[in-house]
This record gives structure tokens, sequence and C-alpha cells, in this order.
């Protein structure tokens, strides 16, 4: 038997670790699970080789926990160390590891949530254990089996022991302090997290299985019950296969092994797969989004050779298409670094740039194959969309060729056929063509039909970002504009180069306004007299579009919003100077009747937009069952 001392300048490296990773104390399965598959593809690979002689079987990991005895065994048939190995792999390389970390790390106690990433490896078992033996056999012929302890200080015992088989058994002496991992619960919640989708088959006791029963058996025979290995993993996981292998059924019920408690289906899917210049395979998804989608929960998530990593994707992958779901797997990803670091990193962006354009060119094929398909989807990806055309330029460049704008009656544009179909028509005497949209379909009802009686198209833009992403539009594309339908009468929506006569003077206009002025709450309401179709609504309410999407974009976060103060509601009271009713008023010569006349074409007109309620509805319904008695 040997004892040495391990070879580290810091006296006590455990109580450093222990305190770092204090948040992340569970990683310590998921490392010597990852040492345990990385000896055991080795061994595969050295057997694929030619060698290893005979065969290798079918290896797999084992984890054994035992409450008892406060111990937790990870079994691999795996390559094993000799003496030498430990020495070299255990005591110098692995320490030297622990103990970079250490010095890197001391400062930044408040990175914790990165720490848990870095590999601190081997080491990271004394997070839990109190002592850690090591009984290995190399599968190098005639090499002798070694059994390591150590209890955490820098000393260790090297001694042979009489284990037969090839591999290593990793025995943790659980701490008083961490007996939570010795609950079967824990390490199924954790084998679940962190080792899902590992290559190497991961046994976790047994588990009964039903026999189906033989045919023809009578109706009360009992179905035969056998015992099996619990096999807790999928080491085949379908990202890892060949698009070519898969079908769509396959890519559906690997989203279902992704995330069990989600039971809407997804929409569709993109397969990742690039080997240069980085490595990146994966499968991404677009789900159903709907209102109550909770963005914390089924995230992307990242893994690094099939290993668990984080479902915290920032940095790696487009804020707007952290909304998708799915896998990436990417050992070019470096883990040990700040998010900030992440973000300047190149091959970080190169990867984040490419999904971007794997995202864009699949949109493009999808509306290109089935474009009906694509259309009836629209609805349920479109804010992904539009917050991508926002936020990158590379996607918004693209986006020209899928991105759809819809109108009130369902059809689907792209940008140049929308340009195509409303140019004659909608373009004003400046030469800009106006584009109508709506937001509600019911709300907005008497000014979509107004606009659609001129023979205009309008568009039902209605995703919370909307007033960002046709800011955004206005500015990339040229001499456009947006207006919402109710944000003034029709005729000045779009105006054209022809003016219409006014019945009223303009010595009764102005007699007029401050009649109507008296009526109304001031600080609200804008009086504006306009010559319009007689036919047209007397009382009018609209709301200018740029007051209206200034308040939007600032109730929804607009960058350089902040500080402009709240934007006050504010409407216009359109009064059409060539109805009938507002000659009526104006001619009316008691006062108080005028002033009833005023008051409930005002409320008519709150009411059509949906804005009389309370006491103002009380009084109008009271008045106006008064008026045909
Ligand atoms: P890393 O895995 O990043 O190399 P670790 O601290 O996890 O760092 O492990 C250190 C080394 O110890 C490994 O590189 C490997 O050579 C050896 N080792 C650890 N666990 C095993 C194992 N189960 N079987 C064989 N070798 C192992
Ligand atoms: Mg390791």
């Amino acid at each position: 038997m040997a004892t040495g001392n391990i070879n580290v300048t810091a006296e006590n490296i455990f109580p450093i670790i222990k305190k770092f990773l204090y948040s992340d104390h569970e990683i310590f399965l998921r490392e010597l699970i990852s040492n345990a598959t990385d000896a055991t593809l080795k061994l595969k690979h050295l057997s694929t080789l030619g060698e290893i002689k005979g065969g290798i079987g079918n290896p797999m990991i084992e984890i054994k926990v035992d409450k008892d005895k406060k111990e937790i065994r990870i079994i691999d048939q795996g390559v094993g160390m000799t003496a030498e190995e430990v020495e070299k792999y255990i005591n110098q390389v692995a320490f030297s590891g622990a103990e970079e970390f250490v010095e890197k790390y001391k400062d930044k106690v408040e990175d914790s949530g990165i720490i848990g990433h870095f590999g601190l490896g081997f080491y990271s078992s004394f997070m839990v254990a109190s002592k850690v033996e090591i009984f290995t056999k190399s599968f190098a012929e005639n090499s002798k089996a070694v059994r390591w302890e150590c209890d955490g200080s820098p000393e260790y015992t090297l001694e042979e022991t009489d284990k037969t088989d090839r591999g290593t058994e990793i025995v943790l002496h659980i701490d008083d302090d961490s007996t939570e991992f010795l609950e079967e619960n824990k390490i199924t919640e954790l084998l679940n997290k962190y080792n899902k989708f590992m290559p190497i088959p991961i046994k976790f006791g047994t588990r009964e299985e039903t026999l189906p029963l033989p045919e023809g058996a009578a109706d009360d025979a009992e179905a035969e019950k056998i015992t099996v290995d619990n096999i807790v993993n999928n080491p085949n996981p379908a990202w890892t296969k060949n698009p070519t292998e898969l079908k769509d059924e396959d890519y559906k019920s690997f989203y279902r092994e992704l995330y069990p408690m989600q039971f809407e289906e997804p929409l569709f899917n993109i397969h990742l797969n690039v080997d240069y210049p980085f490595n990146l395979t994966g499968i991404l998804y677009f789900p159903k989004l709907s209102k109550n989608l909770d963005p914390s929960k089924d995230r992307i998530q990242l893994y690094q050779n099939q290993v668990f990593v984080t479902d915290n994707v920032e940095g790696i992958v487009p804020d707007f298409l952290q909304m998708l779901r799915g896998v990436i797997d990417s050992p070019d990803i470096p883990l040990n670094v700040s998010r900030s670091y992440l973000q300047a990193d190149g091959a970080v962006k190169k990867i984040s740039s490419y999904i971007t354009r794997k995202v864009a060119d699949k949109l493009i094929s999808l509306f290109k194959n089935d474009r009906k398909a694509f259309e009836e989807k629209w609805d349920d990806i479109k804010i992904i969309i539009e917050y991508g055309m926002l936020s990158e330029e590379k996607f918004f460049e693209k986006s020209d060729k899928f991105a759809l704008y819809p109108t009130v009656d369902k059809n689907y544009f792209t940008f140049s056929e929308l340009e195509e179909k409303i140019k004659p028509a909608q373009t004003d005497k400046d030469d800009k063509l106006i584009v109508l949209y709506a937001s509600d379909v019911k709300a907005q009802h008497s000014y979509i039909d107004a606009a659609k009686e001129k023979g205009y198209e309008v568009l039902l833009l209605d995703s919370p970002i909307v007033s960002h992403f046709i800011q955004k539009l206005e500015g990339s594309k040229e001499n456009i504009q947006f207006v919402r339908v109710d944000s003034d009468h029709i005729d000045n929506l779009i105006k054209k180069d022809e003016d219409k006569i006014s019945k009223l003077s303009d010595e009764e206009k102005e007699k007029l306004k401050p009649i109507i002025e008296e009526v109304i709450p001031k600080e609200t309401y804008t009086v504006q007299l306009e010559a319009m179709d007689s036919s047209a609504n007397p009382f009018i309410i609209t709301q200018p579009e740029f007051m209206r999407r200034m308040k939007e974009m600032q109730a929804t976060g607009g960058g350089g919003m902040m500080g402009m103060g709240n934007f006050p509601e504010m409407y216009n009271l359109v009064i059409n100077t060539n109805n009938d009713l507002v000659g009526e008023i104006l001619n009316t010569k008691t006062k108080k009747k005028q002033e009833r006349l005023v008051q409930q074409a005002f409320d008519l007109a709150k009411l059509s937009q949906g804005l009389l309620q309370g006491e103002d509805l009380t009084n109008f319904i009271k008045r106006s069952f008064q008026m045909v008695k």
C-alpha cells in the first residue's frame, strides 16, 4: 500500500470548491457519469481498432444507492486505469484542473450560475462525499486492479485490490449534509435532467415488465411479469441521427420525449447539422404559441456530446428564437465563461447566425412547398417571425420571402404582393403608399367597413409588438406609411387631391366649434371639422396614429421611449359638416336642446368605439329612452 501527497499548492482545496459550487452540488453525478461514458466510448473505439482481445459485449453504466451505508456507486465497464494512470489522471491532472478553477474563479462567486458548467470533473464528487474510493482495472492485458482512497485532504492511498472485471467503480461516502442524494427520487430526477440522452445505457435499479399474453390465451389468464434492468436514458436520440432516417412522426415522438408534460404538438421542426467551421447538431421546434405559454418552461436544451448542460441558451441563440423548443448539441460552445464573454466569442456568434439562417431557410422552403399550409400556421408563428424581423437584420433581409401580411378577410399577401395589389388605390397625393391596418376586427368594424367601401384593403395586424414592427417596416421600406383604420376619417387617411365642398360656411363653422367644445371634455378630445360625404356619420372618434403608436411602443418596452413621460390618452372628435344632423345642431335655438343633441351624438360616437362606460353610459341610456318616448 502506498500513500502520497496530492500535488497541490492550495493547502485545502475542498472547502473552497464546496463554497463555489454551493448551488450546484448536484452536478457531481453528471460529471462522474460523463467520465464513465468517456471511458466506455474509449473502450468501444479501441475495440473497433482491434486493440482489444475478445468481445466487449454491451457495456453499460450502473448507478447504485445504498441508503443505510450512505453510499453511491457509479460503475462502468470502460477502459479502467492502471495504478500509473490513477497517479497521473486523478492525482495530477484532475487536481490541477480543480486548482486552476479555484485560481480563476475565486473572485467571481456571483457568477455561480456558470461555475456549475465548469468541467470540474472527478473532484466535484467531494462536494457531496466525505470520502471517495476508486476501484479500477485497466483493459490492458495483465494489469492489476487498484484501489484509491481520499478523504478530501491532499493525502491519498493507493493499493492493489482484487477487482476482477475491467472498468471503474467509484464509491462515494456521502457527507452528512448531502444525504438528500441518497434518495432514489433525487437520483432519478438528476438522471432525467442530465443524462437522459447520454450515449451509453445507464442502469438504475430494475423494474417489472408485463409480458403480452400469448395468442389464444384464456380470458382470465394472468400476464407474466419479468424483472428487467431499468435503463434511464435513450442512447440514440433523434438529433444524433441522419435527417434522412427520420420521419415526421419520429420528430414528433422525440418532442414528447423531450417535454413529457407538453401535450400540444409542435408546428414543424428544423434539423440542424454542421461540422464546419464548428460542430453542432440539434433539432428545433416551432411550438404552438398560446397566451398562457410559460417561457420559463420547456425551453431549448443545450447539450455537449449528449450531456445536458443548461436550458438557458441566452447568448447562443438569438433572442427571438429562444421562444422555440428543442435541442442544440455542440462541443464547441465554451461553457466555462461568463455570458457577456459568450456573446463576444467568435464561434458563438457564428453559431447564432447559423441557426438564424437555418430557421429563415426552413421558413422559405415551408412557404414555397405548401403555401396554404404555411398560411394556416401563420397565426401561431407570426410573433416569433415579427420579433425576428425586428431584432435581427439578417433575418429581416430574408423575411420578404416568407413574411405574410394577412387582410381582415384572411387573404395572405407577401410584402411585394401587397404593394402590387394596393398601389393603384392607396397611393396618396404625395405619392406615398398608405397601408391601412386594423388590430381588432370587431372593435374597429365601422372603420374597416368605411375603408372597404372605398375599395381599400385592410390588414389585420394584431400581435402585441405590432407598433414596433410597423415602425421598423416604415424605416426600412421606401415611401410607405402604416395607419390604423380608426386613426382618422377615411378620407384623411389616404388624402387624395380632391377637396370636398363644405355645406357650412366658414362663419358657420366658427360658430359650431365652441358649441361642441362646451359639451365634450376638451382635455381628451380635439374637435376637428371636416367636409365629408353627407352619408358618413356626423360624429366620429379617431385616435391619431402617432400618439397611439408611441403609447403602445412605450407599453411594450420600446428602447428609446424611456424618459419621454407617459403619453396621455388623446382622441380626435371628427365632425362631418356635411351631415344634416350637424346643420340641425347649429340651427337649434334652445341652448338646452342643442347641448342634448351634441351630447347624444358624442355618446353615440363613443359607443361605436367602445368608449362609453360607467355613469356616462347610464345617462346615455336614460336620455335615449326619454327621446324615444
Ligand atoms: P476530464 O474528464 O475533463 O478529463 P476529470 O476530472 O473528470 O476530467 O477526470 C480526469 C481523468 O481521470 C479523465 O480524463 C480520465 O483519464 C480519468 N478518469 C476519470 N474517471 C474515469 C473512469 N471512470 N474510467 C477511466 N478513467 C477515468
Ligand atoms: Mg470528466
